[in-house]
């Protein structure tokens, strides 16, 4: 009899995930990415696979020096989904979309600013542009793991964006949370030059989000820097 196949529920998680945020509007057909980790590694979307034929069986397992098991090759990006969970241990799930604002300012090599409170869900009182490198080197997985040092959210110039978390469900709350204000800014370009929240009252709305949304007693969803 063959074997069970090892995180199946997480890898079913994974593939609910990827289909969600095409459904969102956050990603656009086969291109984007998604990794869980799990012990000694992770597990990752496969490469140039359609999400609505993906099995449980397709999610690719790999180990922190970059070996992967099974049948199907991983995501092209697989390096920098391997350096984030690294070099982060606070972080479980990676989503990488090509999020049509996000990736519009991303190649303009626009961050995100402090326009809008929001901001601060990404853990600080900026989402930043991670220079440009080609996809799948090194180079990008350095650019990106500097990027995210000490957020949850990054832009990629020329490329798209990068939201971590906990679980797959807040990494996937804040992407489309950095979608959506990403959006606003683009807008508020064309009118003008946004005003932009100085850093005392950025460092007073991330104090506020330490405690926003949670209820007492209970295990909160909400998004917290
Ligand atoms: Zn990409």
């Amino acid at each position: 009899m063959a074997r069970p196949l090892a995180h199946r529920a997480l890898r079913a998680e994974i593939i609910a995930t990827a289909r969600r945020m095409n459904a969102l509007g956050i990603n656009q057909g086969k291109s984007g990415n998604i990794s869980h980790r799990i012990a000694g590694g992770f597990l990752v979307t496969p490469t140039g696979m359609d999400y609505d034929l993906l099995e449980p069986g397709d999610i690719v397992p790999m180990d922190f020096a970059g070996k992967h098991q099974g049948a199907r090759l991983p995501s092209s990006e697989w390096r920098f989904h391997r350096d984030i969970l690294r070099a982060r241990p606070d972080v479980s799930a990676i989503i990488h979309t090509h999020a049509m604002f996000a990736t519009t300012l991303a190649c303009l090599g626009r961050g995100i600013p402090s326009f809008h409170y929001m901001v601060a869900v990404a853990g600080g009182d900026d989402i930043r542009c991670a220079p440009y490198a080609t996809f799948g080197t090194e180079e990008l997985s350095d650019h990106a793991v500097q990027a995210l040092d000490g957020r949850k959210a990054c832009l990629l110039a020329n490329h798209g964006m990068i939201a971590v978390g906990a679980t797959l469900e807040a990494a996937l709350a804040l992407a489309v949370e950095v979608e959506t204000l990403a959006a606003m800014y683009w807008r508020a370009l064309q009118v003008g030059q946004p005003v932009l929240l100085d850093r005392a009252e950025m460092a007073r709305v991330l104090e506020k989000f330490k405690t926003y949304g949670q209820q007492p007693g209970r295990q909160s969803h909400r998004l917290r820097p």
